[in-house]
């Protein structure tokens, strides 16, 4: 059986949310797509005389992030005009349409203290029945929803989309200790036979299957170019076009990711693990964070290990 989901809404409209709604529009899910007020206005908001409080400017990011999806390669939609399927909006007006929707994806940033904070909000709005998933990288599903309620619990899981969620097959399932085995059940189907992605189970344990075994790949490779002298282009020619694997290139992959995001999924591990040695191995190096500091996040800021072109 797969569950019956028309209604959705996404919180969280960056590089995954936004990629997440356009999915979820492709196969004809209507979404809010949420994020949080903007703390400044821009200069062309300035010039317009927009005020702080102009409806425009409170849902600037969710609105920006639908304009963008027509623009960003590969394209994340079927089709450019299944965009209107997405409404953009904001935390602090909208978050009320949690109670109209069947499915509610936590798409934040990766911090399991803003992550716990939102899920308190959605709780407040939430009715028996709908599904909310959260799609960190591998922040435990327990830890997030440890100060939700016994319902609540039973119908919050993992769903881990994978960068670009239209076309990474891969989807990790993750049930909380609390999690309802058959609705555990029903988003198998449901993701499999609708969202047409390849489900694996995962327990939940720090960054999952996936990021686990991904992350420590990537801290290897960039421990031994760093060691032995290799370039990134060297690395990125053996790991992407010339393995025929063109999509896999490392760091580009990682300019894609996010640096800051992937600093947070190696910590998550580092910080979680009780083995000395595997701890080690996910120690982010001085040079990763040195770039995230200065605000070389990759592809979204203009700037990783490639310039954007
Ligand atoms: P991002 O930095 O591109 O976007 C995060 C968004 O969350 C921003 O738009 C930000 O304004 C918003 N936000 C921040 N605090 C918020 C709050 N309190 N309430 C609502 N919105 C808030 O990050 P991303 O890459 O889209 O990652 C989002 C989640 O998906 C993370 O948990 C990340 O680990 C996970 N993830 C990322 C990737 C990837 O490749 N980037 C892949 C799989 C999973």
């Amino acid at each position: 059986m797969s569950k019956s989901i028309r209604k959705a809404v996404v919180i969280g409209s960056g590089v995954m949310g936004s990629g997440i709604a356009a999915h979820l529009a492709n196969v004809g899910i209507a979404c809010h797509l949420l994020d949080v007020v903007p703390g400044t206005l821009t200069p062309e908001e300035q010039a317009k005389g927009l005020t702080p409080q102009h409806p425009a400017v409170r849902s600037r990011l969710a609105a920006g992030a639908v304009a963008r999806l027509a623009k960003t390669k590969p394209a994340p939609l079927y089709d450019e005009s299944f965009a209107a399927r997405i409404t953009p909006g904001n935390l602090e007006d909208h978050l009320h349409v949690v109670g109209e929707a069947d499915w509610v994806i936590e798409v934040v940033v990766e911090n399991l203290q803003v992550k716990k904070e939102l899920l308190r909000r959605v709780e407040e709005h939430w009715k028996p029945g709908t599904v909310v998933s959260s799609n960190t990288s591998g922040i435990s599903i327990n830890a997030m929803s440890a100060d939700c309620g016994a319902e609540f619990k039973r119908h919050f899981l993992g769903t881990h989309f994978f960068n670009p969620p239209r076309y990474m097959q891969l989807l990790e399932l993750i049930p909380g200790e609390h999690t309802d085995p058959q609705l555990l059940q029903d988003m198998k189907g449901f993701c499999s036979r609708v969202l047409g992605k390849g489900v694996v189970t995962a327990k939940d344990t720090p960054n999952f299957i996936a990021n686990r075994i991904g992350t420590y790949g990537l801290l290897v490779t960039l421990q031994a170019m760093t060691e032995k002298g290799f370039t990134v282009e060297e690395i990125d020619a053996v790991t992407g076009p010339a393995m025929g694997r063109p999509k896999s290139a490392t760091f580009r992959t990682l300019d894609l990711v996010g640096l800051d995001t992937f600093v947070h999924v190696a910590n998550n591990v580092y910080e979680n693990v009780t083995d000395e040695a595997e701890k080690q191995v996910f120690a982010v190096p001085g040079v990763l964070r040195t770039m995230v500091e200065k605000g070389w996040l990759g592809e979204k800021s203009g700037q990783g290990f490639y310039l954007k072109r």
